[in-house]
């Protein structure tokens, strides 16, 4: 193992007395073993091929979107849930906070350490074995480090489908899919991550381990506490094993990229889609004018599809067992009568899969224009999809007043989700400050009219202020007897999620 600590400024953005909750645990009373003896002792349990490359780990002191730059004590990578169990039971007893790493691609800074001596970070990714795969219960039960497009691949080798699908697959890991809730592609067909788990298995803080992998589809034995490790971005215990759920493989898909006069025709589009093909409808995404022309600008290999531009588009994704004649016909009815009906000014259909990943690049390219664009404001919400049309009109005029700026709208419109991102405009320099009221004002509005702040891609420690601002004070008491519960000690993720907060005043 490499002990290492980062020579870079620390951004972590609490000041270092009130870092994880260990100190508080000491207060408590509870005996802090010399740290560096229970270093090494952490080293000992993963051996020599536990040990993080000197790059490998200089990569986890930073987030995927450059925002935060921390530190760690010490780097691990546990082989099996027994090295997890017993890493933990030695951090719980020290006062050393432990940070789960998975792929590294979350966009909130929840997977980055930031205390060189008191943090270290637990990497999943030696644990990527596909224990099962049950092709009569439609299971597959995997490990937390396996990448989450080798769990699409060993699913689809059964002729089966594991859903969850989204621009990173390549390199997030189901532990951090699961601990995020990620949404991503085919969430309006199938659902967020947390829709997708029969079962888990878990390490306490404390090294025990919660073993709920039986998969079964009906189990109404009590609380569910699965639920509670779904989304919590690794504050209450590390997920090492998942039973997840697979669906038929689809026989046929048909992909539409659409362009519609409007917001408003989006929304409708959608509805008579699902309507109209009995619900055969994966993706719905939509993108405005703007986030295309970035795409045109910065991408490399990309073209229009349709020959004039137009305000408003929509990528639109049919899949079943149907045979592929029918499904192509289904499409084509829909496409004829929002044609007829003035939703849909003009489209194309993908004729081979050549075609069809021409489209989704123009879709899935759209955080990458935006990053050579410069830097934005970028916001993750959602909304309850009849207010969509509203919203847009509304918030457009509200951000207005603050100051003048380009939008790139895009987003998962099937789930309400819309990543609204504000561009300074041409010549203008990217301001902070500016840029934290028009996210307060944002949310303000997104939270009067029902939505929420975060949809798909977390707290972490980006979004932590925001979560006291916008979580009511009842649900805000009760995560945080979750967490004393679970964590009294507040090893978990320190300062993730929920605001750093003393226990013994809490008490
Ligand atoms: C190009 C791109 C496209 C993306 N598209 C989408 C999208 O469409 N939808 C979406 O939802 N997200 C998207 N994301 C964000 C990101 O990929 C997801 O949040 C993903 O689920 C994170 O997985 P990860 O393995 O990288 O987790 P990490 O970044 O390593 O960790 C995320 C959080 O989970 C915790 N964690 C990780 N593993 C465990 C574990 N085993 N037990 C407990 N806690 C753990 C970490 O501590 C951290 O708080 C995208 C990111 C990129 C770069």
């Amino acid at each position: 193992m490499v002990r290492y600590s980062s020579n870079e400024a620390r951004t972590a953005p609490w000041d270092s007395d009130q870092s994880p909750g260990t100190r508080s645990g000491a207060r408590r009373g509870i005996t802090v073993l010399d740290i560096a003896a229970a270093l090494d002792r952490i080293a000992e349990i993963v051996g020599e091929r536990g040990r993080v490359a000197p790059d490998a780990a200089q990569a986890m002191l930073h987030d995927q979107r450059g925002l935060y730059s921390g530190a760690a004590a010490a780097f691990v990578q546990p082989a099996s849930t027994a090295e997890c169990a017993a890493i933990l039971r030695i951090c719980n007893d020290s006062g050393i906070g432990v940070v789960p790493q998975a792929g590294n691609t979350g966009y909130c800074g929840g997977a980055t350490p930031f205390d060189g001596e008191r943090q270290i970070v637990l990497s999943l990714a030696r644990m990527n074995r596909i224990r099962q795969i049950d092709p009569v219960g439609f299971t597959m039960t995997v490990e937390a480090g396996v990448i989450l497009a080798e769990a699409q691949a060993a699913a689809a080798a059964e002729d089966l489908l594991f859903p969850l699908s989204m621009g990173s697959e390549g390199s997030c890991r189901i532990g951090g899919n699961l601990s995020t809730n990620a949404g991503g592609l085919n969430v309006v067909r199938y659902g967020t991550a947390r829709e997708l788990v029969l079962g888990l298995e878990v390490v306490l803080a404390n090294g025990d381990v919660l073993t709920e992998l039986k998969g079964l589809r009906k189990d109404n034995t009590g609380y569910d506490l699965k639920s509670l490790f779904l989304g919590a971005e690794g504050t209450l215990g590390v997920i090492t094993a998942a039973v997840l759920k697979l669906f038929p493989a689809p026989k046929s898909r048909q992909t539409a990229w659409l362009a519609v006069t409007s917001p408003a025709a989006a929304c409708a589009l959608l509805g008579a889609a699902r309507r109209q093909t009995g619900d055969q409808v994966v993706s719905a995404e939509y993108m405005s004018r703007m986030s295309l022309e970035l795409v045109l600008a910065h991408v490399p290999g990309v073209r229009n599809p349709l020959a004039v531009p137009h305000g408003h588009y929509v990528l639109l994704e049919l899949a079943g067992s149907l045979e592929e004649e029918a499904l192509r016909e289904m499409l084509e009815r829909l496409l004829a009568s929002g044609l007829a009906d003035g939703t849909i000014v003009d489209g194309v259909l993908a004729e081979s899969t050549a075609q069809r990943d021409a489209l989704w690049k123009l879709r899935e390219t759209i955080p990458e224009a935006e990053r050579r664009e410069g830097q934005c404001v970028k916001h993750d919400i959602s909304i309850p999809l009849a207010s969509i049309p509203a919203f847009l009109d509304a918030a457009r005029q509200r951000l207005g007043k603050v100051v003048d700026h380009r939008l790139s709208v895009f987003g998962h419109l099937g789930d309400g989700n819309l990543h609204y991102n504000l561009i300074p405009i041409e010549g203008a320099e990217f301001d902070a400050q500016l840029a934290k009221q028009l996210s307060a004002t944002l949310y303000d509005y997104v939270d009067e009219i029902g939505g929420s702040f975060s949809a798909e891609h977390g707290i972490g420690i980006f979004r932590r202020d925001d979560l006291q601002r916008y979580k009511s004070p009842v649900a805000l008491d009760l995560m945080r007897r979750i967490k004393t519960t679970l964590d009294p000690n507040g090893i978990m993720n320190p300062g993730k999620v929920l605001a750093p907060f003393d226990l013994s005043e809490d008490r």
